[in-house]
This record gives C-alpha cells, structure tokens and sequence, in this order.
C-alpha cells in the first residue's frame, strides 16, 4: 500500500469539513421533503450519520453542525474514536461477533446488527453482569441474500419470541441494508416489506420488543425509505463523502 503524503490527507480534510456544512443541508431538505410526502413531520426522522473510516474532528465539526446521532462498523475502531469524541448518541451498526461485545456494554445506546438468537443471548448476559439492559435492533436479510448479515424474515418472529425471554436486552426496532439497486426505486418494495414486518410485530404486544425505530435507508436511498415507513436512515457518504474502502 503506497503512503499517502501529509498535504494529501490534510487536503482531504479541509475539503471534508468544507463540504459537510452543505451535504448537512441538503440531506435534511431531502429528509424534510420525504417526511411530509409519507404524512410525517422531518422532526420523527431520526438521522443518524454513518461514521466508519470517518477522523473523529470531522465527526466533531458534524455533530456541532446539528448532527446528534452517529453509528460506527468496528468494534475498535470505535473503542479508538471514544474518548474524543463530542457528546452525541453514540450507536453500533456494523456486524458483531461475540467476542467484542464486552466493548459495547455501556458504551452505545443501541446496537443494530442483532441477527441471532446466541448473539442476543451473550449481550443479555453482559448486560445482566453489567447492571444494565441493552437496547438492540433486529437486522432482517430482507433480501434473502447469501452471505449477507441479517435474520430471513421467516425467522424474524421466532427470533423476537426468544429475544423476549432475555432480560438484558430490549428490542427497539427492526434494521435493514436491502439489496443494491441500480435506481433507489427498486428498493421500495423491500422497504415496504420492511415496514410490514414492523407493523406486524408491533401488533402482537410482545413482552421487551418495542418497536420504536425502523432503521433503513442509506446516502443513495434514504429519502425512499422514509416514503416506504424509515424513521431512522443511516446516511454516511452523502454526508462526509465518498469512502476509500468498503466497510459493511
Ligand atoms: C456504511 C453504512 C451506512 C451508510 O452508507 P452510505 O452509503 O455511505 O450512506 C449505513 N448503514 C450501514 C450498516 C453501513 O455500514
């Protein structure tokens, strides 16, 4: 890997903070306007900015921009970013293995990437030995992908009846990364899917599964989610722009 020179990184950066300001603006307009096309105020839509790859004053300038929310891939890479960042809600969004959920504990007001019952099962336990119970998100493979992180919707339902059990660990909502589509018109019959899936569950009452927050939609989609039932979109390029490397 070639070494980047310290006038390029530090160009990258000026030009980062520079554009953000803007990137803010517009996708809150975008929001606004997806908002009240879905009957919704840009006040019920939570925007929570995806960090990954992203320098912590840059994520800084973001949240004194208005930016409350941010969510992060890596289990280090947010240990790392922590202590300096600015006070804002601090979430996890990225695929969890097991071990590094001890990290997590205490440090994240939501994880969204819950796919597994085992999973589920070691961040109750945590959070028990912890004295605290840990909002999650259930991710849905909505698209049936292989090799893709997420529960098949047939699961969904058995899932949350066995994440109900746990007592460390409150569901908040459903999460979901659909299929990439070449026009962000095709991902609305997966949001839409989506929003069933949540309206369904939320019917059925069940004991720690509240459903409070349907997370979907990303930089190239997001005002299509919010049409399709989103109230929470996770928005990282359009924002800080495009990322050297891929973080899923
Ligand atoms: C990176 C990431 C996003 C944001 O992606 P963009 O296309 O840059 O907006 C959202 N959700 C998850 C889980 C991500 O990893």
């Amino acid at each position: 890997m070639m070494e980047k020179s310290l006038s390029e990184t530090e160009q990258d950066y000026a030009e980062k903070m520079r554009d953000l300001e803007e990137n803010l603006k517009v996708v809150r307009e975008n929001i606004e306007e997806a908002a009240v096309k879905s009957g919704r105020s840009a006040s019920e839509i939570t925007l929570l900015a995806a960090t990954k790859t992203v320098a912590v004053p840059v994520i800084n300038r973001a949240v004194e921009l208005g930016v409350t929310h941010i969510g992060e891939n890596r289990v280090q890479e947010l240990c790392d970013k922590l202590p300096s960042l600015a006070p804002c809600d601090r979430q996890f969004i990225g695929h969890l293995q097991s071990n590094k959920i001890k990290f997590l504990i205490g440090q994240v007001s939501l994880i969204q990437s819950v796919d597994n019952e085992k999973l589920a099962k070691e961040i109750s336990r945590l959070s028990v030995t912890n004295g605290t119970v840990t909002n999650v998100l259930v991710e849905v493979n909505v698209g049936h992908e292989e090799n893709k992180s997420g529960i098949v919707p047939e699961q969904l339902e058995e899932l949350m009846v066995n994440i109900s059990s746990l007592p460390g660990v409150l569901v908040r909502g459903l999460m979901a990364i659909p299929p990439v589509c070449e026009n962000p018109e095709d991902s609305m019959p997966y949001f839409s899917r989506m929003q069933q899936y949540y309206v369904d569950i939320k019917a059925k009452r069940m004991d720690n599964i509240h459903m409070d927050f349907l997370s979907m939609g990303m930089s190239s989609d997001y005002a299509q989610a919010i049409l399709c039932g989103a109230n929470m979109v996770r928005v990282g390029s359009a924002l800080f722009g495009p990322r050297k490397y891929q973080i899923l």
